[in-house]
């Protein structure tokens, strides 16, 4: 009987110990606190069909799908070749 109470015990303590790790090393009450990452919003940029030039979707003249840094792109279309 004593046998299964130390099973158990054991069982607890290695559950606590996973608990633990998988909580990771965190020091209660301070370290470094993880600052969160200024969101760049490189998403919002697209990429000229014609000269290739990257500017935000805001600026862009979007013709049939595709964006165009200026309107002069916009007319001469997609880059051939
Ligand atoms: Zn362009």
């Amino acid at each position: 009987m004593a046998r299964l109470i130390l099973f158990a015990v054991a069982v607890y303590a290695l559950v606590w110990l996973l608990r633990r790790a998988l909580e990771g090393h965190a020091p209660s009450g301070g370290g470094r606190a993880e600052a969160p990452r200024a969101r760049l919003d490189a998403g919002d940029l697209v990429r000229c069909a014609q000269c290739g030039v990257h500017l935000p979707r805001s600026e862009a003249r979007t013709v049939s799908g595709r964006a165009y840094c200026s309107d002069e792109h916009a007319r001469l279309g997609p880059k051939a070749g």
